[in-house]
């Protein structure tokens, strides 16, 4: 597969963008890869520069549950542009969004847009600590709330100790004020909240986390931590903004029948434009600026092609869809499950609605410690012989695979017979093709 106009892209690239690349995993590095440029990318097709399709199971990370470029939202977006790409004033399409956002999440009685996950979670944290007027919160190993300095901190050497940065150029004031806990395990939650009695303004979760690979919630965890939120008097924010509208019109907090107190939304929310929203209960979010205190702004917040492209996606959530998602993935699972088996590589594939991740493990993959057990090199092996065999996966074994309403059971068969010869390759020797 000749790829001589993407390595060109990249060497110029570097020289302008730090690492090549406007964000960190597209570089390839954790596969031992160089990236591929793009040209364009229609239903579950990408292509790269070179002229090379390949099946896409990346789907931007998340937003495209339609897949790229559906015809309907094509219209509405070319329409919409027509009449103005931003106005710096309030327009119908904000009312709009907000109200079936609520329909679908009735939790979120008042809801504010804002353009990223990353200033979703970030926002809603702040309302969290004004309305509690406390400072620390407890987040968990292996879930990402996009990048705002006090999300960017790992527990030290051991789950009480105080956090310290992950990243240089976070303060370890802001360190401080994040605890670490670990994902579905409700002691760890506890002893946190028993060691900071009275200062724990929010938990923050992904209620189905995606960031460590997909790793779902077990039962109980998630009504275990609105208990402990309850018992403490912390706000609980479920940041949805991989699983919103993802594992059902409702969410997880729909699906697990959890009302966080606060919940972030991103990807699906803006249908591939940048859209994140933060909401919640009515007198929580009448804190935000300017019905109260809490300053939180944008140039760019409720743009009408955000907007539009938001309003289309949610509109097109049937549940027909979400029984065609769960089908193929079921199927997927499958196949994967028995190719890796043929070949005797220990795999686990966790799977939930739309996503999955298979894991090179042979241990249960339940939280950050199992996930980061897996078998890198071994995955970055698959990935290179899928990607020559047509199939675009996420370059990181801690990453979820994004199914979307473009694949077909023909895609997934493609996918399964690559699989059969890269799960070969997987197991130590690199195989040409
Ligand atoms: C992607 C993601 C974010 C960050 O969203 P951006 O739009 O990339 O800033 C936050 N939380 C979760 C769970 C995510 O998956």
């Amino acid at each position: 597969m000749a790829t001589r106009r993407s390595t060109r892209l990249f060497t110029r690239a570097q020289q302008i963008l730090p690492g090549g690349v406007d964000s960190p995993v597209r570089a390839f590095k954790s596969v031992g890869a160089t990236p591929l440029f793009i040209a364009r990318a229609s239903g579950a097709t990408l292509e790269d520069v070179d002229g090379n399709r390949y099946i896409d199971y990346v789907m931007s990370w998340g937003p495209l549950i339609h897949g790229h470029a559906p015809k309907g939202l094509l219209k509405v977006l070319k329409a919409a542009a027509d009449r103005g790409t931003s106005y710096g004033a309030p327009s119908p399409l904000e009312v709009e969004l907000g109200e079936k956002v609520r329909r679908l999440m009735p939790g979120l009685q008042r809801v504010r847009f804002v353009s990223s996950g990353t200033e979703a979670a970030m926002s809603a944290v702040r309302v969290a600590r004004a309305a509690t007027r406390r400072e620390k919160i407890i987040k968990f190993e292996g879930c990402y709330h996009g990048h705002a300095d006090g999300f960017l901190v790992q527990a030290g050497s051991g789950a009480l100790t105080l956090g310290v940065p992950t990243s240089p150029g976070v303060t370890r004031g802001a360190a401080n004020d994040t605890l670490i806990a670990s994902y579905n395990d409700l002691d760890s939650v506890e002893r946190l909240f028993n060691a900071n009695r009275s200062e724990i303004a929010a938990l923050i979760v992904e209620p189905i986390a995606g960031n460590m690979g997909l790793v779902p919630p077990a039962d109980g965890f998630l009504r275990g931590l609105r208990e402990l939120c309850d018992a403490h008097g912390a706000m609980l924010v479920f940041d949805e903004v991989i699983s919103g509208f993802r594992v059902g019109p409702g969410g997880a907090q729909g699906w697990a029948r959890v009302q966080p107190d606060l919940t972030c939304l991103g990807k699906i929310i803006g249908g591939g434009l940048p859209v994140g929203a933060y909401g919640g209960r009515a007198e929580l979010m009448s804190l935000v600026a300017p019905a109260g205190p809490v300053y939180q702004a944008g140039t760019l917040s409720g743009n009408p092609l955000a907007m539009t492209a938001g309003l289309w996606c949610l509109d097109n959530l049937k549940p027909a869809l979400y029984k065609q998602l769960s089908g193929l993935t079921t199927q997927l699972a499958g196949g994967l499950a028995e190719a890796a088996r043929d070949a005797g590589v220990p795999v686990q594939i966790n799977a939930f609605g739309s996503l999955l991740t298979p894991f090179f493990t042979r241990q249960p993959v339940r939280d950050y410690g199992s996930a980061t057990g897996a078998d890198t090199g071994a995955y970055g092996r698959f990935f290179r012989a899928m990607l020559a065999r047509g199939v675009y996966l996420p370059p990181s074994q801690f990453e979820a695979w994004f199914l979307s309403a473009a694949h077909t059971k023909r895609d997934i068969d493609r996918t399964i017979a690559a699989a059969r010869l890269a799960f070969r390759a997987a197991r130590g020797h690199e195989e040409g093709g």
